[in-house]
């Protein structure tokens, strides 16, 4: 199992706003800075399940994926007061 690479990246904002991506061939996860903290904790979650897609080899559809970072979310940053140490 990779180790997921994450960086910051401030993604040109087109049509739909995209905040985060994840790049299978280098195992990148890329995270727009230009977030709320509850959001960025729910975007780098949700790219990091798309890393475990890739290296499991399973695709387990965008709704599972934002439901799980959903709830991880819930858990974690609501529930258990995680945050980032700046
Ligand atoms: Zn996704």
């Amino acid at each position: 199992m990779r180790q997921p690479i994450l960086r910051e990246k401030e993604f040109k904002q087109k049509k739909g706003l995209t905040y985060g991506k994840y790049y299978p061939t280098q195992g990148v996860v890329q995270i727009d800075p230009r977030q709320p903290e509850r959001d960025r904790f729910d975007t780098t979650i949700h790219e990091i399940i798309h890393h475990f897609e890739e290296e499991f080899g399973v695709d387990i559809g965008e709704e599972r994926v934002v439901e799980m970072a959903k709830v991880l979310t819930k858990a974690m940053f609501d529930g258990e007061g995680y945050r980032r140490v700046k």
